[in-house]
């Protein structure tokens, strides 16, 4: 039992940097790349986990520290026996250390060395963060990968302020690791398995490479957080609003040199286009709300790229959304009709927008996943993305029949 890891991963293909491999978690088995849904409080938005499981096999979904921790309260996950058994998913969970969401509360947040003071978005009260408290709260929600607590800097940040940031971050990270380990040992964490051949049942934990748009800063950042260890390692700070091309030169420089026997995690990113793009730079796993929130707000990711089921054009459409989807959704239902539920109000517009653009994120990192075992990664990603194109020039030469 001493000296088994937490998890395990393989590399078992690779193509250019593009890797294809296998986590194993103490709850499942993941092959990556992968892509992870956003359940941020204990439920991914308008689909339920029987979807999620039995149609789009999801292995793998986001837990948020932040907003369990506020709401409903961890004595009260802790006295359900942990976040698997409180909302019945028994597959693998991440949790996010709830650094990112106190960031993005903006004026409202106060940083010291000891943590983040900031107001409650539920009821305005005061509340504190610290890489203790957070670890604290993801021991209590049993998840199987803990994220470090860490500082995010504006994505435009100037160079003194990512400095800043990215040291604090660095700080935080080894007293994250410290008390991860004391957790551990006292055996408080929640999700807690008996150990197999290979893993030993607890947690692990995944460190945050931070440092803005500055390429020198990331790779202090990246040094200083393999030097402490961890289980993996997460690119975060992107996607905040910085310009695409500075998330693309951080990526492109500081993914092949994450360690290469260990998963790539690439934070709140991104588009099917960003996903496939990542992978060819080498990373491993990603989560965003785009399929979820999109979903919402009637908006559809298909393999032709994005559509606006509002839109006119479908009045009459009677295809499915996606005709290269195999869904249950695109399966039964017209763009008609889920554009009529749309614009009546109908919950149901929601839930079959939120599955089927979850299925065609899912569909596409399994494609990905075949494309570099099979040795086809680049041909793949060439027809992949000019697909995405194809709603957008159907429009420049005036085809509303697309
Ligand atoms: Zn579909």
């Amino acid at each position: 039992m001493v000296d088994k890891p937490p998890i395990t991963f393989e590399v078992v293909a690779r193509d250019g940097d593009a890797r294809a491999g296998i986590l194993t978690t103490r709850r499942g088995i993941i092959e990556t790349p992968v892509f992870m849904p956003v359940g941020t409080a204990g439920t991914v938005k308008g689909i339920r986990f029987e979807a999620l499981e039995e149609e789009l096999d999801a292995r793998i979904i986001l837990g948020n520290a932040y907003h369990l921790w506020l709401r409903p309260g961890i004595e009260v996950i802790k006295k359900c026996g942990g976040l698997h058994r409180f909302t019945g998913w028994e597959r693998a969970l991440l949790t996010d250390s709830g650094g990112f969401q106190v960031w993005s509360l903006g004026a409202l947040r106060k940083i010291t060395e000891e943590g983040t003071q900031f107001r409650s978005h539920v009821d305005g009260s005061l509340q504190f963060l610290s890489p203790e408290i957070s670890m604290s709260v993801q021991a209590a929600l049993g998840s199987e990968i803990v994220m470090a607590f860490d500082e995010c800097a504006a994505g435009d940040a100037p160079a003194d302020v990512s400095r800043q940031s990215m040291e604090l971050t660095a700080r935080w990270a080894r007293r994250s690791r410290a008390e991860f380990d004391s957790l551990q040992s006292n055996a408080l964490d929640t999700g807690q398995t008996a150990p197999t051949q290979t893993i030993s049942g607890a947690q692990a934990l995944f460190g945050i490479v931070q440092g803005g748009a500055h390429l020198e800063l990331r790779r202090e950042s990246l040094s200083r957080t393999t030097e402490i260890g961890f289980d993996g390692y997460a690119i975060g700070g992107l996607s905040v609003g910085e310009e695409k091309s500075v998330m693309w030169r951080v990526v492109t420089d500081i993914a092949p040199e994450l360690p290469d026997a260990q998963p790539r995690y690439l934070m709140g990113v991104g588009t099917p286009e960003d996903l496939v793009e990542a992978v060819s730079r080498g990373i491993d796993m990603f989560d965003c709300v785009l399929p979820t929130r999109n979903g919402r707000t009637g908006q559809a990711f298909t393999s032709r790229g994005k559509m606006n089921v509002k839109n006119a054009q479908w009045a009459l459409d009677t295809r499915p959304l996606d005709e290269n989807c195999n869904c249950s959704v695109c399966k039964r239902h017209s763009r008609a009709y889920l554009r009529h539920l749309y614009l009546s109000g109908e919950l149901l517009a929601s839930i079959l927008l939120t599955h089927h653009n979850l299925a065609f994120f899912l569909d596409t990192m399994r494609r990905v996943r075949q494309s570099i075992r099979s040795g086809d990664f680049n041909e793949f990603r060439r027809e992949f993305t000019e697909g995405l194109n194809a709603f957008e020039e159907d429009k420049a030469v005036g085809n509303t029949e697309v």
